[in-house]
């Protein structure tokens, strides 16, 4: 193990507060220590003289450790942590709380023990965490009840109190974990320092984590991603967290919270989620017993019909489909199948099948090139041994090197025969639905591993003047801009209708008389969030009514809100909407992932429809695309019922154009574009809103 060694392979570990005191964490952390570690354990306490036994020290000084586990009282952390680093031990666990999670005291205490691990180059665990296991060396440092069975799995767990009734509960599952780490307040190691030390791990061959939040968004991105083809990282988060979505002012604000910053930002990380423990673990049981598939069609074989057809719709609800048999698989199992079997997939080999038939049937489906893995889904019968079944399940899976779930229904019968199942890594389970999650994780994976991950491309564009554009917003006092910041736009070359925002009834006519055709009119105002709201909007104003418009739209605007402050009115070129589609391409800053870049069908009903898609920037070429599939609109920008397709391209552009410009400018918090007309001769930005950050500017 190369990074993080000191924690997981250390030699000799120091126990500072280490008691045989009664109840104490300290004892408990002796007695999980000295129950296998293979290493010298040292008690480090000035009170006493011997725990267990062992000469007590007076210093972790005196100790010359590796690591150091630290459970004295809360004040007294930082000072033991400082000794520790001036002794050179480079890694600390502390299970003390009453750290960041315990008041102002305690974020102040938290915050000096940052300070000194930060000074001495210490990768420190915690504050108030459970501690660490490692099984390669029969390191149990916690306080748990609970010791792991050596396996691949390495855990981290925001949740102390999860890890013991994980391990409880993995032990009777048959699950083995090679490394433990509850994370605690994450002062200084985060999930992202594990994914990457387990990524580097021999022994590590699936990293789960449950997770409450991510510290640092960004750095988990760029982490997992050098991880996630090679090893492979399921994540359940729980928490949300509102703190994007109070303040928001825009249609994006409200569409992307925390959530969707979450689901965008563990896909791009090359992380699979799972929504439920029970889904977290099923998961990393798969990975870890069975290989990769070829494809994502699966076949399944079975003895019984109504199940057949439950794993049918299950896989029709997943990633996977129904694998279509090739013509010498269908020939070769009418050979072998009574008439009333089912060569098809779902292949049925009938209630009456004994275990020769079964075999044979499975045998000849895992052989078929156009399978990419095998359900062997199975009711108990007078005909069938189901140890034999799964002996033969397990010889099967090896010969064809394809992946295999098991469903062999049943209760006490199925003991046995699950034993023999996954001994081999084959998983069972009772709920065909799980063997199909099962599968379908293993394809996500697969997906994962070919992924190339390309640069955001970087567009000529003009900062300066976007920046102007920021800046005299802020000289107005004004941090929440409209249709005036259009400039934006323009400097970073997204496509804008011509227009401009004018202040008098005669000026409008004029920029009117300039543009072709009729022409939109909008009130402008800091205080109007959404204009066709109060009226606000006019389509289709021929030249001579300009004037009168103008003097309506703001005679409207000051019947909703007298005090508003009225910037002017905006004259635009019409975009002709019947051959386009109104979009929305739109950012929101997350707390934890930063800038999360939206796109979605667009136009005064966004919020209703909420048909939107999200990554968080920098976005590629490729992921910009992908969110243009993704969509549930999608078939209307590929031309659907007799309708021109519009220029994707462009609307994909425009995409990375805007996630260039919010990574560009920290200042701006919230923005979106909508719509976006895209048309088949483009697309043009009719409406833009934004808020800035006067003090990032
Ligand atoms: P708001 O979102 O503040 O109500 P918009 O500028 O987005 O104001 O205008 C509302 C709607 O009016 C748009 O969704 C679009 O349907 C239509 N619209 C606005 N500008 C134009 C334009 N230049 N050409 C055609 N239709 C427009
Ligand atoms: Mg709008």
């Amino acid at each position: 193990m190369g990074t993080l060694s000191g924690l997981f392979a250390p030699d000799r570990i120091a126990v500072v507060g280490a008691t045989d005191r009664d109840g104490s964490v300290g004892r408990a952390i002796m007695r999980n220590l000295q129950s296998g570690f293979d290493g010298t354990v040292l008690p480090v306490n000035p009170g006493r003289e011997t725990v267990f036994g062992e000469p007590a020290l007076d210093s972790v000084g005196d100790a010359d450790a590796d690591l150091a586990v630290v459970v004295v009282p809360p004040d007294a952390v930082v000072p033991v942590v400082r000794e520790a680093g001036e002794a050179g031990v480079r890694s600390v666990v502390v299970i003390t709380a009453g750290f960041g999670e315990a008041g102002t005291d305690g974020a102040a205490r938290e915050s000096e023990l940052i300070e000194v691990a930060t000074e001495y180059g210490i990768d420190l665990v915690g504050p108030n965490s459970l501690g660490i296991m490692s099984t390669p060396v029969g390191m149990n440092a916690t306080f748990g009840p609970e010791d792991a069975t050596p396996g691949g799995l390495s855990f981290m767990s925001q949740s102390g109190a999860f890890i013991t009734a994980v391990l409880d509960w993995a032990n009777e599952q048959g699950l083995g974990f090679n490394d433990v780490v509850s994370l605690g307040n994450k002062a200084v190691l985060d999930e992202s320092d594990f994914v990457e030390a387990w990524g580097d791990d021999d022994g590590t061959e699936v990293v789960i984590g449950y997770l409450e939040g991510i510290s640092d968004g960004d750095a988990f991105i760029r982490t997992a991603r050098a991880v996630t083809p090679e090893t492979p990282v399921v994540v359940v988060k729980s928490g949300r967290t509102d703190a994007g979505a109070q303040a928001a002012s825009s249609h994006t604000g409200t569409i992307a919270g925390s959530e969707q910053a979450y689901e965008a930002g563990l896909d791009q990380a090359g992380v699979i989620r799972a929504d439920s423990v029970q889904e977290l673990f099923d998961a990393a049981r798969v990975l870890e017993g069975q290989p990769l598939p070829d494809s994502d069609t699966v076949a399944v074989v079975t003895n019984a019909g109504g199940p057949g057809v439950m794993t049918t719709d299950a896989v029709g609800d997943s990633g996977l489909s129904m694998a279509s048999l090739t013509d010498d698989t269908l020939e070769a199992l009418s050979a072998s199948l009574p008439a009333e079997g089912n060569i098809y997939n779902p292949v049925d080999v009938v209630g009456d099948a004994d275990n020769d038939r079964f075999r044979s049937a499975v045998d000849v489906v895992l052989g078929d090139d156009s399978v990419g893995s095998v359900i062997v889904l199975a009711c108990p019968t007078a005909v069938l041994d189901y140890e034999q079944l799964a002996r033969d399940t397990v010889d099967l899976q090896a010969d064809h090197g394809k992946p295999v779930a098991a469903c062999l229904m049943g209760g006490a019968r199925v003991d046995q025969a699950e034993d023999a199942l996954s001994a081999a890594g084959i998983p069972n389970y009772f709920d065909p639905a799980r063997a199909v999650y099962g599968l379908d994780t293993l394809a996500e994976y697969r997906s994962i591993t070919e992924r190339e991950y390309e640069a955001p491309a970087a567009f000529d564009v003009d900062r300066e003047r976007a920046e102007d554009v920021l800046s005299s917003a802020v000289d107005r006092d004004n941090t929440r801009l409209g249709v005036e910041a259009m400039g934006l736009l323009d400097a970073y070359g997204i496509p804008t209708p011509d227009g401009e925002v004018v202040d008098t009834p005669e000026a409008a006519a004029d920029v009117a008389a300039r543009i072709d055709g009729d022409v939109v009119m909008k009130v402008v105002s800091p205080d109007i969030l959404h204009k066709s709201d109060v009226g606000g909007v006019e389509v289709g104003v021929a030249d001579g009514e300009v004037a009168d418009t103008y003097a309506d739209l703001v005679a409207r605007a000051r019947r909703y809100q007298p005090d508003a402050t009225i910037l002017g009115v905006q004259v635009q070129e019409m975009v002709d909407l019947d051959d386009g589609v109104e979009t929305i391409v739109g950012m929101n800053r997350d707390p934890q992932f930063g800038p999360l870049v939206v796109f979605g069908l667009g136009g005064i009903f966004v919020e209703i429809l909420a048909d939107t898609t999200a990554r968080v920037a920098p976005v590629s070429q490729p992921e910009a695309e992908a969110m243009t599939r993704e969509i549930d609109a999608a078939p209307l920008l590929r031309g659907a019922r007799g309708r021109d397709p519009v220029d994707v391209d462009a609307t994909v552009e425009t995409i990375q154009r805007l996630s260039q410009l919010v990574t560009d400018f920290p200042a701006i918090l919230e923005l979106d574009i909508n719509p976006l007309v895209a048309t088949p001769d483009g697309v043009a930005a009719v409406d833009v809103r934004l808020t800035v950050d006067p003090d990032q500017l």
